[in-house]
């Protein structure tokens, strides 16, 4: 982690942009910051050999002010309620940059998935939804998959939650397999999201993507799909990185394969045929495009230094500190801010609940070319205000987002609270 805890760097950056958006009043401010619940629960576990555990969970409801509260579920060792108040925060602000009617949360659990059997694993994820279920709903609280959490899991809370609650609607939840009410395109979502906004920032610098050479951290969902959008459009992936090692090949990296190994359960630091390096080792690579998709607080001050990309597109949640902004700042790097880039999945995950609650089924088409009108929009909302106060792009997106947040709350004041609304575009 880097110079201070996820929440606090969450605020110092709202405390940033409140000035660009106009904000004064400081209860306001206060009220946009703190989450309007925290919930912490603990989560018996029966493992197969018998044993009894008792693992601790939470569900931070961060902002209703736009709508119901939206964000994924995370398992991961290193959870804690200060990473969940922070990653439910940007949930609000990333909600509101693409301007979808929702609002913020985030959930996880205190735990290493890597140990657990399939068998425990939806065990786990009954129990935390039985401790949950009273407080999420489809029209009140809607999880979505994220570190280490996938269909599946997100299938078996959908099932948990319609037994405990009587009420078997799918869209409880998203991110589930399109078997069970999950929309086409959701797997491939956040990276495509990124990487229509990098198109665009790369046009508007009349620079192409042919040719780049990319190095990407964490090769997962965000990670993995970047990789083979990235490489289709002629980048050549020449690093990525998982948990355990980072491969490097100057040449390019064979992605789908790589794709194939880690969807076998492998990981990287077995693989023999390429250069193998420590797992931060995409971060120093000498690239174009970094695309830090694993987890938070990567770039710091320690060593934002070596970072030497031009274009960085933030995948993952809040990968850089403000400190490494500065210094990356300075070196004139182009950043892409997790709060726009990795948008793209909570988009879809917006289109799979309105699909759930109409009973309809968009095509493939349908929904990407709905997720690059709602990206492309971001973008040009967040760059337009960026070039007129002459400020960073996450400064930019963050001020857009806490204008439509403040006049929510404002509106809400004045008027009766509106119906949930499902309309888009
Ligand atoms: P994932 O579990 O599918 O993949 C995470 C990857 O990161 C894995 O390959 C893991 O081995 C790797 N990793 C973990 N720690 C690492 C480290 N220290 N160094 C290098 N690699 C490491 O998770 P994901 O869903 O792809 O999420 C990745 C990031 O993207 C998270 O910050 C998440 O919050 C963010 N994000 C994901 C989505 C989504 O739809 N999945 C949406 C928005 C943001």
């Amino acid at each position: 982690m880097g110079e201070e805890g996820a929440y606090a760097r969450f605020c110092a950056t709202v405390d940033a942009a409140s000035t660009v958006a106009g904000i004064s009043d400081p209860s306001l401010l206060e009220r946009i910051k703190t989450p309007e619940r925290v919930h912490e629960v603990s989560i018996p576990l029966v493992r197969d050999d018998g044993r009894r555990e008792l693992l601790t969970g939470y569900r931070v409801q961060h902002s209703s002010a736009r709508g119901p509260y939206k964000g994924g579920i995370r398992y991961h060792p290193n959870v804690t309620v200060d990473e969940v108040k922070a990653l439910a925060g940007w949930m609000s602000i990333k909600t509101a940059v693409v301007n979808i009617p929702m609002g913020g949360g985030k959930g996880g659990i205190t735990v290493d998935p890597h140990l657990l059997s399939p068998r425990e694993l939806e065990s786990l994820t009954r129990a935390y939804t039985e401790r949950i279920w009273r407080v999420i709903g489809p029209l009140v609280d809607i999880p979505a998959p994220d570190v280490n959490t996938d269909s599946r899991i997100m299938d078996w809370l959908a099932d948990e939650y319609g037994r405990q609650s009587g009420l078997a609607d799918p869209a409880v939840v998203t991110g589930k397999t399109v078997e069970h009410g999950g929309s086409l395109g959701r797997d491939k979502a956040t990276a495509r999201g990124g990487f229509d906004v990098l198109e665009a920032a790369l046009n508007a610098a009349h620079e192409d993507l042919r040719g780049k050479r990319v190095a990407i951290q964490g090769y997962g969902n965000a990670g993995a799909n970047a990789a083979l959008l990235l490489q289709q459009a002629g980048a050549v992936i020449v690093a990525a990185s998982d948990s355990t090692a980072s491969l490097v090949a100057p040449d390019g990296l064979p992605v789908e394969e790589l794709i194939a190994y880690k969807g076998r359960g492998a990981h990287f630091c077995d693989w023999t045929t390429f250069e193998r390096k420590r797992a931060d080792s995409p971060l120093y690579e000498d690239v174009d495009i970094l695309v830090p998709a694993a987890l938070e607080g990567q770039i710091t001050a320690e060593n934002a230094e070596r970072v030497s990309a031009r274009w960085i597109v933030e995948l993952a949640n809040g990968p850089t500190t403000p400190e490494a902004d500065d210094v990356l700042a300075r070196r004139g790097a182009h950043i892409l801010p997790d709060i726009l880039a990795n948008a793209g999945g909570v988009v879809v995950s917006y289109f799979e609940w309105v699909q759930d609650l109409h009973s309809e089924h968009w095509l493939l088409e349908e929904v990407e070319a709905r997720l690059a009108v709602v990206m492309r929009r971001a973008y040009d909302a967040v760059t337009a205000l960026a070039t007129e106060k002459g400020i960073s792009m996450r400064l930019a997106a963050y001020a857009v987002a806490l204008q439509r947040i403040a006049a929510a709350i404002r509106e809400a004041e004045v008027a009766p609270r509106r119906s949930v609304s499902t309309m888009i575009l």
